[in-house]
């Protein structure tokens, strides 16, 4: 009778459970690709022979005492935890009221890339929960997303400072973004999505160095370290400018990231105007 070599690897990782009173781990691919290996002949000496291989092909596979990987959330947290204690730029560091690392799934098929946190986003610690926010949001929704779907930050961790007694916001500098863009890149680096998205010209320069009028960037493919990069409006821009022609074009931008994501697209999608 022939036993299919899956069958032995499970024998011997009960074996070690039983011997070591330990919890042996195998991945789903190592399993999978045992699948496929062709079934051993029942003879006593082969038999013992693939036993040993089986074992062999576990401590290989699953070296004992080695810790599991990390999944993509545990390694983004000392990336954060060096965010928040991040003193790089020191009157960023002084007047902020805590850094904004990034929200969203760390699995994310696509991510948003920001300028900076305003003032909304300094007192919340989570990026574009303002007006702006609200908007973006809303894009995400309309393309079938939950906010919690996608991964969301900027390229900035700190509120730019202002002058005292001022209001809003300002644009972070290219020297600023300069010093803090190698923690972006850290966690893109880990999310690896499908698709990025910039949301206008600023995050497109501090991601890419690359100065340009919205006019030139948006509305066609670009790409980052081999990451297809849609460039389209901030939402800030939207909620400036409610011309239904410049909405259509970031919903316009939207449908072509799902395209490339190979999302279905309903009817009422392909007509939707923010
Ligand atoms: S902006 Fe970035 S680099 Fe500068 S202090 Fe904040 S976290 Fe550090």
């Amino acid at each position: 009778m022939a036993q299919p070599a899956l069958d032995l690897v499970i024998a011997a990782l009960e074996k070690i459970r039983e011997s070591n009173n330990r919890l042996p781990r195998a991945s789903m691919r190592a399993l999978a690709q045992l699948q496929a290996v062709p079934a051993v002949p029942a003879h006593p000496l082969a038999l013992r022979t693939a036993h040993a291989t089986a074992a062999d092909v576990v401590e290989s596979v699953v070296p004992s005492g080695q810790p599991p990987t990390p999944n993509k959330a545990e390694l983004l947290e000392p990336i954060r935890e060096r965010v928040r204690a991040c003193t790089k730029c020191p009157h960023l560091a002084c007047s902020r009221t805590q850094t904004v690392f990034g929200v969203g799934n760390p699995d994310a098929d696509v991510m948003f890339i920001g300028e900076a946190p305003g003032v909304d986003e300094d007192q919340q610690g989570e990026p574009f929960v303002g007006r702006a926010g609200q908007l973006l949001t809303k894009i995400i929704k309309a393309m079938n997303f939950a906010r919690e779907d996608v991964y969301i930050a900027n390229i900035l961790k700190c509120r730019p400072d202002m002058p005292s007694g001022s209001f809003g916001n300002r644009a972070p500098t290219p020297a600023e973004m300069q010093t803090c863009r190698p923690y972006l890149v850290e966690q893109i680096d880990v999310i690896q999505p499908k698709v990025l998205v910039a949301l206008g010209a600023v995050a497109v320069e501090g991601l890419l160095g690359m100065r340009g009028t919205m006019r030139e960037l948006r509305g066609r493919w670009h790409a980052y370290n081999g990451i297809p990069l849609m460039i389209t409006y901030h939402p800030a821009y939207l909620l400036r400018n409610q011309a239904p022609s410049e909405k259509r074009k970031v919903w316009e931008d939207m449908l072509e990231v799902l395209e490339r994501l190979d999302r279905p697209i309903t009817e009422r999608q392909r007509n939707y105007f923010l």
